[in-house]
């Protein structure tokens, strides 16, 4: 039965936050294949905190079948999968990223492509995939700050001893982010939506700090000299309509110093002895 003029708790987009939702329409779609059945109900839902709409559907399982919830330890059915259009954001791409743009550097538009599929990953919850991509950023970044080509250990420690983005108080954090990586990658291992949420701290703060403000500063410099240059050329512009005062027409002859002092002849400055012209 349609639920249409009912409220239910969504997560809206624009809030970023679970809010009561009017649902303003709503259609069912019956579907299935040769061991299961399912109903997907595709709504368009309102937030009653922001007056936003936004697109929701509800996948639910019609097949009695139960699965072992191992943490509840019972069989229970399987819960209802929900998605929203536009999707839940997991992990905001923090606005500072593009600034790796901002240079032509073949690495640093590495580190944002990377990166960008990263934050992809986390928005889908393919949190294993994301773990790998957490890794594989980090190896970029070690590139980026002049780490030479040696296994992922001994690049950590370079980067310490060099005194080259890493402080020691870190070192063993990215020791687990880059375990975290090779679990993901080559041991099936899915870490916790709070682990990625961590390992993402971590890397962010890297980038942030080594990279990103440095490019700022760069492109601040830059723009700074820009800005002073054009100042100064505006003037030199007006230069010529600007009258000028004509100082030597002023110049009145001085006395000669009466005794030049020892050590030879001072030659007389010109400015002041100069004939006077006009
Ligand atoms: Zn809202």
């Amino acid at each position: 039965m349609s639920q249409e003029g009912q409220t239910v708790r969504a997560h809206c987009p624009r809030c970023d936050g679970e809010r009561n939702c009017l649902i303003r329409a709503e259609a069912t779609n019956e579907e299935g294949n040769d061991i299961f059945e399912w109903t997907v109900k595709a709504r368009i839902v309102s937030c009653a905190g922001c007056d936003y709409s936004f697109c929701m559907s509800v996948s639910d399982e019609r097949t009695n079948y139960e699965y072992l919830d191992k943490e509840a330890g019972e069989y229970r059915n399987h819960p209802p999968d929900v998605a929203f259009l536009p999707p839940t954001i997991w992990r905001k791409t923090p606005v500072w990223l593009s600034v790796l743009t901002y240079t032509s550097e073949d690495k640093n538009l590495h580190l944002f492509g990377i990166m960008t599929e990263v934050y992809e990953a986390l928005n889908a919850r393919l949190d294993t995939l994301a773990a790998i991509g957490i890794r594989t950023s980090f190896e970029v970044v070690a590139e980026i700050l002049g780490a030479p080509d040696i296994n992922f250990q001994k690049k950590i420690r370079w980067l310490v001893d060099n005194k080259a983005g890493l402080l020691t108080s870190e070192e063993e954090a990215f020791r687990t982010l880059v375990e975290a990586g090779n679990a993901a990658a080559h041991r099936g291992w899915r870490p916790k939506p709070e682990v990625i949420d961590a390992l993402m701290d971590l890397l962010e703060g890297l980038v942030r700090r080594d990279i990103v403000d440095d490019i700022i500063r760069v492109v601040e410099d830059a723009q700074n000299e820009h800005e002073a240059s054009s100042r100064a050329d505006r003037v030199v512009q007006h230069s010529p309509s600007i009258p000028r005062r004509v100082f030597r027409s002023n110049i009145v002859r001085l006395p000669l110093k009466a005794d030049p002092p020892a050590g030879g002849d001072t030659p007389p400055d010109p400015d002041i002895t100069g004939s006077p012209e006009g």
